[in-house]
């Protein structure tokens, strides 16, 4: 490898997915010549949608669920259940981008322009104090230095740019936020609606807060119920990098984004004491090039810029950027979840649905909202349910009795309705859970990550009340034939670490940088123009979606960065 040209930009975003693209977006509309360097190809928007709206029968295998002995070089991606013949193209190379599992953790990510925006589920909701005071309250983790005072604006200036649709609730351990029109509920979650919330006062069924339109913004459509978003959208209706921060960011003129660009490390002058630039590989050619910029905003996603940051040694800073705090690459947390219940609902034969709602019902935390025990229950923290009723349509004819053209006829007909719903639970940042590098590399020289992750007991205690508060509710509601799952099991795959896609820690934001890596401003303690405003920054993991929450710290963060710099406090010669 050798080193081309020095280059020189005023900021440089490593990442171009959900937190990326909202860098982007807000450097360059606040004045910064940007580069953006992202490892994957570049995705456009529209015309890099190959296989939007192409039917089953035209896709390889019939679009049936793909397996790793069909695309060994996608393995790892395929364990996690989202990946088909329709989207796998977003999806990373896992023999490109190896890691090694010293626990079973699966790391579902995307190898192209807009990262897992392309891919995601859209599920949108605002954390509350009862998540950001949580580690203070009960002494698992550090406090996080900010509240949701602090965060509040933005994400009011999230929603309103990316769309999101959803119900008011006015509860308020999930804030309301400014909201498009909600999507409909079915006839089948009507029924376990009404039913929830009769038998469970101040439990609510809702429909998922999402960041699909039901109205358009600009020249984004409103939703037409296709179905299939993880192929991309051209009408632009649900949020990704493509269709909404992207787009802003190259309207400045200000942007300049980089595909086949793998981040290897940060520069760091150890004369001036700070960061001043990034190295990386074009994966194309093999060589390794310098830019330099006042600005860092790393948002590889949480793992991803943890790896630069353990990979930016220097004589002070051995553990790498942020290391001497003893946090970098440890307190790693992902959602625990695939634990829930199912069953049928009588009646409403008459009753049907139109269209592929991309979207699905939501029951928001109801544990211990009081505080640590409020419940008198054995874990601390809570979980959420989501799911969907629908009717069974014509696989069912596997399990019938019936033969030929009386079978054929009872197929004519949608099946009876069904109802699943399944838990997304918190996870405690644990110290023993880490992300750190091993000695070997990969085949551009930068060591691959040893990840060891496991849950413990307060996420096994709350697994049993997820299932068996799941199973009262929808047999409360009067649904049949009612059973739980639990799709964990102790050393193997199903419902590990990692499988969730909500990977969050390992280079936490606190009030001290003797135990955090960042500030309250995401800002790296040990080079303050460096801000890690992904997954990484996460002190705690609440139980909700997160992506959101790091559209809004990085766009709080982009804010500061801008000010600071303005002020002569970022970049002292
Ligand atoms: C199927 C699925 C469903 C999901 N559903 C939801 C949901 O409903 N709600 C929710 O909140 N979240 C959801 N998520 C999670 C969500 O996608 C992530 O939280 C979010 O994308 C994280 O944003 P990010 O910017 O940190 O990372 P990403 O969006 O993954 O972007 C990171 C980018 O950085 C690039 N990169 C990595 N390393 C380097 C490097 N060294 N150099 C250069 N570039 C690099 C990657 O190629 C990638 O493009 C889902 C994810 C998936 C896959
Ligand atoms: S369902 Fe809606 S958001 Fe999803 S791809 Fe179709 S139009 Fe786009």
């Amino acid at each position: 490898m050798f080193y081309l040209q020095r280059e020189e930009y005023d900021a440089v975003v490593v990442g171009s997915g959900v937190s990326g693209g909202w860098a982007a977006k807000e450097l360059t509309e606040k004045g910064l010549r940007t580069l953006v360097l992202e490892r994957g190809r570049n995705v456009e928007h529209q015309k890099d949608y190959i296989t939007e709206h192409v039917p089953p029968w035209d896709m390889p295998y019939r679009n049936r669920r793909i397996t790793p002995e069909m695309y060994p070089e996608q393995a790892v991606q395929i364990r996690g259940n989202t990946v088909d013949s329709g989207n796998r193209h977003f999806y990373q190379n896992d023999k490109r981008h190896p890691y090694i599992e010293a626990a079973p953790f699966t790391w579902v990510q995307a190898e192209v322009v807009g990262g897992r925006s392309l891919l995601w589920g859209r599920q949108c909701y605002r954390w509350s104090d009862l998540d950001f005071e949580a580690n203070l309250r009960d002494g698992h983790g550090i406090d996080w230095p900010i509240r949701y005072a602090d965060i509040a604006p933005w994400y009011s200036y999230v929603e309103r740019f990316i769309g999101v649709s959803g119900e008011r609730l006015g509860l308020p351990q999930l804030p309301d936020g400014e909201f498009q029109p909600p999507m409909e509920l079915n006839a089948g979650e009507k029924f376990v609606k009404e039913g929830v919330e009769r038998a469970f006062p101040g439990r609510k069924v809702t429909i998922g807060r999402s960041a699909v339109l039901t109205r358009p913004i600009g020249n984004r459509a409103a939703c037409h119920y296709c179905g299939e978003c993880s192929r991309g959208c051209s009408t632009g209706s649900y949020f990704s990098s493509q269709s909404s921060t992207l787009p802003a960011a190259f309207a400045t003129g200000r942007l300049t984004l980089r595909p086949h660009s793998l981040v290897h490390s940060l520069i760091f002058d150890e004369d001036l004491n700070r960061v001043t630039g990034v190295r990386f590989v074009d994966t194309e050619t093999g060589d390794m090039h310098e830019v330099y910029a006042q600005v860092i905003f790393l948002c590889a996603s949480a793992l991803g810029s943890t790896r630069v940051l353990l990979n930016t040694r220097t004589s002070e800073h051995p553990d790498g950027l942020g290391g001497n705090s003893g946090a970098l690459g440890r307190y790693l947390m992902d959602h625990h979840f695939r634990v829930g219940a199912s069953g049928e609902i009588p009646g409403l034969l008459d009753r049907y649905y139109e269209g592929r709602r991309p979207n699905g019902i939501y029951i928001p935390r109801f544990r211990n909202l009081a505080g640590p025990d409020s419940d008198r229950l054995d874990f601390v923290r809570g979980y959420g349910y989501q799911g969907s009723a629908s009717r069974a349509g014509w696989s069912r004819g596997a399990g019938m009795a019936e033969l030929g053209a009386e079978l054929k006829q009872a197929l004519r007909d949608p099946g009876p309705w069904r109802i699943s719903i399944g838990s997304w639970g918190e996870c405690l940042p644990r110290e023993d859970n880490t992300a750190l590098l091993s000695d070997k590399t990969d085949q551009w020289g930068i060591p691959l990550l040893e990840i060891n992750c496991t849950w413990g007991p307060n996420e096994f205690a709350m697994r049993r009340d997820m299932a068996q508060q799941a199973a009262e509710m929808l047999e409360a509601a009067g649904c049949r034939n009612v059973t739980t799952f639990d799709n964990f099991e102790d050393g193997s795959y199903g419902a590990e670490p990692g499988l969730c896609i909500h990977e969050m820690g390992t280079a936490r934001m606190g009030r001290d940088p003797s135990n955090s890596v960042l500030n309250g401003y995401n800002q790296v303690w040990a080079s303050p123009n460096v801000f890690v405003t992904d997954g990484a920054c996460m002190t705690s993991s609440s139980c909700v979606n997160p992506s959101i929450t790091y559209m809004a710290l990085t766009a709080r963060a982009a804010d500061y960065a801008v000010n600071a710099l303005k002020r002569g406090e970022l970049v002292k010669a």
